[in-house]
């Protein structure tokens, strides 16, 4: 099949005979993918940023039909058209029992191995075909009245963005700010109105995105430089959202979160250590929260909201790039790392 291999900081590569995955478990399915999407924390090995395993197929956004499954899966059958989450849960240990589905004891993240050990990585889903184990509890049937780029963000970004904006306790007629406008800050944007937070102020360096953060119903849309500057955050906000990644825009985060308030750092951290002394946060008796996102936990309020029209779906201001295919994938890894205007979630349809 064709696949993207990631081989390593800075080398991606097409794979045109990369091995079909096959069955291993009974609770195993095989997805084949319509369409994938390259995500923000993609770049943190590719930006050697984060340690991680050569070999392995990149992609944890993806959107496809069931092509096989094993003898135990029960509820999934071939031929559902299926969302895969970024990590699979098996549904019965108790932290998926909990709802802490992201962090299930049995759990695996797709496409990213362990540094130094191929063989223990969960090939992702840039690539024609992928194996999904415990696909029961991992697989989400995408409903019938769903276009194709929102499921793709309901795989991940969306349901994401909106467990960051619920950590950060939004409260009515109080502004939320959100730091950081890849797909998950732009998502999260358009969540804080589902949640019904007060004036919604986005902060991003770029000023395409800050454009797209308008469209989605932002209030004020702010380079960094600006948001100090900022009457609205003059004594800080009470609910912010961390969706950039960067210690910049964690320093940043912290610094608009009011004293009282609450910082929800949603963007996969790669720092070595806090932008912020525990001084500053006993002082400001600020309350911190990390962490992935439970999207099988969190999928059906998103589901809900965007139902019944709270969520108007920001797919088409996100998805900028829906169709590109495998081949080109090393320039679209290159193209998305350089911050291209214009370009905020590719989408490859193998
Ligand atoms: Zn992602
Ligand atoms: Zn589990």
């Amino acid at each position: 099949m064709q696949a993207l291999v990631f081989d390593g900081p800075g080398c991606i590569r097409y794979d045109a005979g990369r091995p079909d995955p096959e069955l291993r478990t009974p609770t195993d399915a095989i997805v084949d993918v319509e369409v994938a999407g390259l995500c923000g924390s993609d770049l943190h090995p590719y930006l050697g940023r984060e340690p991680a395993g050569s070999g392995v197929v990149p992609g944890h956004e993806v959107v496809g039909r069931i092509s096989a499954v094993g003898a135990e899966v029960a509820e999934r059958r071939v031929g559902d058209r299926v969302l895969v989450p970024f990590s699979t849960s098996c549904g019965r240990c108790a932290r998926c029992e909990e709802g802490l589905t992201a962090r299930c004891e049995r759990g695996a993240l797709f496409g990213y191995g362990p540094p130094g050990d191929p063989a223990g990585a969960l090939d992702g889903g840039q690539a024609q075909r992928l194996r999904v184990p415990w696909a029961d509890a991992t697989l989400r049937l995408v409903p019938t009245w769903m276009d194709e780029p929102t499921a793709l963000l309901c795989s991940d970004n969306l349901p994401t963005a909106w467990e960051a904006v619920a950590r950060a306790d939004p409260r009515p007629g109080h502004p939320l700010v959100v730091v950081g406008l890849g797909t998950v800050g732009l998502c999260a944007v358009a969540v804080a109105r589902a949640q019904a937070a007060g004036p919604v102020v986005a902060i991003d360096p770029i000023a395409d995105r800050r454009d797209r953060a308008a469209a989605l119903g932002a209030d004020l849309a702010l380079a960094p430089e600006d948001a100090l500057e900022e009457p609205l955050l003059a004594g800080g906000v009470s609910s912010v959202v961390e969706a950039s990644g960067s210690s910049a825009g964690q320093r940043l985060a912290f610094t608009v979160t009011a004293p009282g308030g609450t910082c929800s750092v949603i963007a996969v951290q790669t720092a070595e250590r806090f932008a912020l002394s525990p001084a500053e946060a006993y002082d400001r008796n600020l309350t911190l929260r990390f962490g992935r996102a439970n999207v099988l936990a969190t999928l059906p309020l998103v589901l809900t909201a965007l139902a019944d029209g709270r969520l108007p779906s920001p797919a088409q201001v996100c998805v900028t790039h829906p169709d590109v295919a495998l081949r080109d994938g090393p320039k679209a890894y290159a193209r998305f790392a350089a911050r291209e205007p214009g370009l905020v979630k590719i989408a490859f349809r193998p």
